[in-house]
């Protein structure tokens, strides 16, 4: 008995081993036949040719970044007084043609793909029988393999730029933090605001930005910025009394982009001042 169910075995698990060959070949001919039907297809219809078109003019791109800027303090007022605003600013105007190129490109992506979808759905396929029966498949198929194609070839583009700024107190007697998140628009919204120049123009006109915003501190405007700041240093606190000079400071330079503007205006001593130089904190 034992030899009977040996040999009933070998026979099923044969038999198994030839099914699977049988089943691999033809699916792997039927597979054969499908992509020869479908480059067919590709080759022949205009639709798929004007879809193809449309995509070589058009470049989007998939971007999620998100830029990280980090700051420290150990004094507490320091650390209240922060502001993430013109701490992101001075972070984009320091990178500010990496910047400009990021908001350029968003820019441009986000005014081009309406242009693109109108474009993709004025495609229509004017596929006849004829057509289809010249190259000898169905009609049905012809379509199906035109709309699988087209469907699949929809470009898409999504531009995910975030600007987080987190700052820190690192007191040895306390520990606290904070963080703001900006979006790309209101990111570049900051950015302009800082830096009034023309995305266009920023070239071109960069010496003549310097001239005109150095010209725009005059005495009065320096004499209000030392009032307001109660004629005292900004960073380090002295007063004339302490036998220091005191200058009205561009937070940051005019040589990056800073306006000649109150909120861009402190008052610092001379010391504070040499410290600085033309770098921003
Ligand atoms: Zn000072």
């Amino acid at each position: 008995m034992d030899v009977v169910f040996t040999i009933i075995g070998i026979i099923t698990f044969v038999a198994i081993i030839i099914t699977a060959i049988i089943l691999s070949i033809t699916s792997s001919k039927k597979n054969a036949e499908r992509n020869r039907i479908n480059s067919l297809i590709y080759n022949d219809s205009v639709y798929i040719k004007e879809l193809d078109k449309i995509n070589n003019k058009y470049d989007f791109e998939v971007v999620s970044k998100t830029f990280k800027i980090k700051r420290y303090f150990n004094d507490v007022r320091n650390f209240r007084n922060f502001n993430p605003n013109l701490c992101l600013a001075e972070f984009m105007i320091s990178n500010s043609e990496s910047i400009i190129n990021i908001i350029k490109g968003a820019k441009y992506q986000k005014e081009q793909y309406p242009k693109y979808l109108e474009e993709y759905n004025n495609i229509k396929s004017g596929v006849t029988s004829d057509d289809s029966s010249k190259i000898g498949v169905s009609l049905e198929e012809y379509q199906t393999f035109e709309k699988d194609y087209y469907s699949r070839n929809l470009k898409k583009f999504k531009i995910n730029i975030k600007f987080k700024v987190s700052w820190f107190l690192e007191n040895s007697a306390r520990k606290d933090k904070n963080k703001k998140i900006y979006n790309l628009d209101e990111a570049s919204d900051i950015f302009y605001a800082y830096y009034r120049q023309d995305l266009d123009g920023f070239t071109g006109t960069h010496a003549d930005f310097i001239k005109k915003e150095r010209a725009l501190l005059t005495e009065s405007l320096r004499y209000d910025i030392l009032r307001r700041d109660g004629f005292r240093c900004q960073i380090c606190g002295a007063t004339a009394k302490d036998g220091v000079k005191l200058h009205v400071d561009h937070i940051i330079p005019v040589s990056k982009g800073g306006k000649t503007e109150p909120q861009n205006l402190r008052t610092l001593c001379d010391r504070c001042n040499l410290g600085k130089s033309n770098k921003i904190e």
